[in-house]
C-alpha cells in the first residue's frame, strides 16, 4: 500500500522540483497539476510512482504523458478558462483530467478501444464533467464540435494532420509534436491569426505515435 503521505510528499516534490524550476510558471497550469491525482490514472503496482518526472507505461504498449510534457503543452496553449479544448490521444484520461481544470469545455478522443473505456469511466468516477471523449481516429480531428481555441495532440505525428488547421478558431493554438518517429519531436505551437498560421518551435520531446488510418 502506498501511503498518502508518500503521495503529498511526492506531489510536492513534482510541482516544486520538475515543474516550477523547469519554467512551469503559470499559476492555473500549476494548480491544476496539484489537483488532479495522477495516482488514480496509473496502472495500480505503478501508484508509487504516480508523480516522478516520468511516462509511465499504460495498457496496450501506450504512455500517460511526463508530468512535465504535460504541464508545458498545457501551458503552451495560453489557457485561460473559456476555451473549448480538443485533446488527441486520451491514453489513461490524465492529460484531459487537467485541461478540464484550465478551460470550459475539453473533447478527447482516442483510437483504442481498452484506453477509451478505461480513461471515460475513470474521468466519470473522479467528477469530471467537462469533458466529452471520443473513440475514433483523432488525426480526422471532430468535426461536429469545431472550431476549438486549442487543439493538443499528445502522441506524435510525423506532420500536421491538414484538418486541425481548419478546425481551428480564430486566434487558437495547436499544440503538437512533429517529427521523424525514431528520434525525438519538436513541439510546435501554431497560432491562427486573420487566417494565416504561425509556428513556432518549442523545444525537442519524445512521444509514442499517433496512427492515423487515413
Ligand atoms: N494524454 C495521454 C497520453 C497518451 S499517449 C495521457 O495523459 O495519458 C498517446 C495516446 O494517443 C495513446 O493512448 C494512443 O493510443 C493515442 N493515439 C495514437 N494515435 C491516435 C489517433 N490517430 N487518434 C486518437 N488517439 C491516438
Amino acid at each position: 500500500m502506498v501511503s498518502e503521505d508518500h503521495l503529498k510528499a511526492a506531489k510536492q516534490r513534482m510541482l516544486d522540483q520538475h515543474l516550477r524550476s523547469r519554467g512551469i510558471t503559470d499559476e492555473r497550469v500549476l494548480a491544476a497539476m496539484e489537483r488532479v491525482p495522477r495516482e488514480e490514472f496509473v496502472p495500480a503496482p505503478l501508484r508509487g510512482r504516480a508523480y516522478d518526472d516520468r511516462a509511465l507505461s499504460i495498457e496496450l504498449g501506450q504512455t500517460i504523458s511526463q508530468p512535465y510534457t504535460v504541464a508545458f503543452m498545457a501551458q503552451a496553449a495560453r489557457l485561460e478558462g473559456h476555451e473549448r479544448v480538443l485533446e488527441v490521444g486520451t491514453g489513461s484520461g490524465y492529460g484531459a483530467a487537467v485541461l478540464c481544470h484550465l478551460a470550459s469545455e475539453v473533447y478527447t478522443i482516442e483510437r483504442w478501444p481498452e484506453l477509451f473505456d478505461s480513461a471515460t469511466q475513470r474521468l466519470e468516477r473522479l467528477g469530471f464533467h467537462n469533458v466529452v471523449t471520443k473513440l475514433d481516429d483523432g488525426s480526422l480531428g471532430w468535426p461536429e464540435q469545431a472550431p476549438f481555441d486549442a487543439i493538443i495532440t499528445t502522441a506524435a505525428a510525423e506532420q500536421l494532420p491538414n484538418v486541425f488547421r481548419d478546425q481551428l478558431a480564430e486566434g487558437g493554438r495547436i499544440i503538437i509534436p512533429i517529427g521523424e518517429l525514431s528520434g525525438g519531436q519538436t513541439m510546435f505551437r501554431i497560432t491562427r491569426r486573420n487566417g494565416t498560421f504561425e509556428e513556432e518551435r518549442l523545444g525537442l520531446f519524445s512521444f509514442v505515435p499517433l496512427v492515423c488510418q487515413s
